[in-house]
């Protein structure tokens, strides 16, 4: 099975990411490869938003990850430290190609420092966690999920993130047993 690539781009912290990634790969039953790869995002800020397009910083990755030769049929998930919006939103925490293959996640929103708490590594670790399993479960093909426990139910703010589970229901758990 072809490991799952995870990208830290902009400066994502690696330390972070490696606590979180035994769980990922326990969960999405895959195992995963943490790649850096050459990937300019400079061109996706966008000035007047002070933000990063996730639209079109999924749409290069696409094309990285469409040719032939190893990355064949590689699903990715790039992790930025910076804001990331689409269009019609203020924000988003991530984005995904629906049974595709990239996604992005953003950390930027998940520190409780951002909304004036006090600094919580566990829960801000929990919250990163959940925001790669919610985009990894659009790329495998999943939908939200109506489950409030199911890590796949939707979130629009980081009080719903703390609500929901780490994990897929049972449902949507059964979209990462097939051989793909
Ligand atoms: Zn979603
Ligand atoms: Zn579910």
């Amino acid at each position: 099975m072809t490991p799952v690539h995870i990208l830290p781009l902009g400066g994502a912290r690696l330390e972070l990411l490696e606590r979180v990634i035994p769980s990922v790969e326990q969960k999405i039953h895959r195992s995963t490869l943490l790649r850096e790869i050459d990937f300019d995002t400079e061109q996706f800020y966008d000035d007047e938003r002070s933000q990063y397009n996730s639209t079109k910083i999924l749409l290069h990755l696409r094309q990285r990850y469409a040719g032939a030769g190893e990355n064949d049929d590689a699903r990715a998930i790039a992790v930025v430290p910076f804001d990331l919006y689409i269009p019609i939103l203020t924000y988003v925490f991530g984005e995904a190609e629906v049974n595709g293959r990239v996604a992005v996640v953003s950390s930027y929103r998940l520190a409780p420092e951002r909304y004036g708490l006090a600094p919580d590594a566990n829960l801000f670790q929990s919250r990163f966690l959940k925001e790669i399993l919610h985009e990894l479960g659009h790329v495998f093909g999943l939908l939200h999920c109506i489950s409030q426990e199911c890590v796949m139910h939707s979130s629009s703010y980081v009080e719903e993130i703390d609500l929901k589970g780490d994990g897929y229901c049972e449902s949507c758990a059964g979209i990462f047993e097939g051989n793909s």
